[in-house]
């Protein structure tokens, strides 16, 4: 974990309290460290959280520990792509704190399909 980031799982993370079956969750795939579910405010017609089970704060609070985490996460999303017939192609993205218009304090890889996406920024 890099110095000064907190990945201390809180009791009421949502995506930590999604992981546990403690709120509901429209799941689309999943395994031992990764679950993917859909986003409850879709902003194409495929959104698809794909978040880590273990509770990592944000991007910025990733650490070399998590390479291997990471790898798994961007491959789960393209599992998650194939899952979800994006042949015409996709977008996966991150958001990390408040200028990346984070939200959610809990890694999540977006996995955005379904139709032509508009430009980034
Ligand atoms: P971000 O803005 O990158 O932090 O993304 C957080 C995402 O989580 C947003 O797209 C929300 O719509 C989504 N979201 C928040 N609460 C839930 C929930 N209970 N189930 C599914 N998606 C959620």
């Amino acid at each position: 974990m890099r110095e000064g980031a907190s990945n201390l799982m809180p009791a009421d993370c949502i995506f930590c309290r999604i992981v546990r079956g403690e709120l509901p969750s429209q799941k689309v795939w999943e395994n031992d460290e990764i679950l993917a579910f859909r986003d409850i405010h879709p902003a194409a017609p495929v959104h698809v959280l794909v978040v880590p089970k273990e509770h990592i704060a944000g991007m910025a609070a990733a650490g070399n520990e998590h390479a291997a985490l990471l790898g798994e996460l961007l491959l789960a999303g393209q599992k998650v792509a194939e899952q979800e017939g994006l042949d015409e192609g996709y977008r996966l993205v991150i958001n990390q704190g408040n200028h990346g218009r984070q939200t959610v304090a809990h890694l999540h890889l977006h996995v955005l399909g379904g139709r032509l996406l508009g430009a980034m920024g």
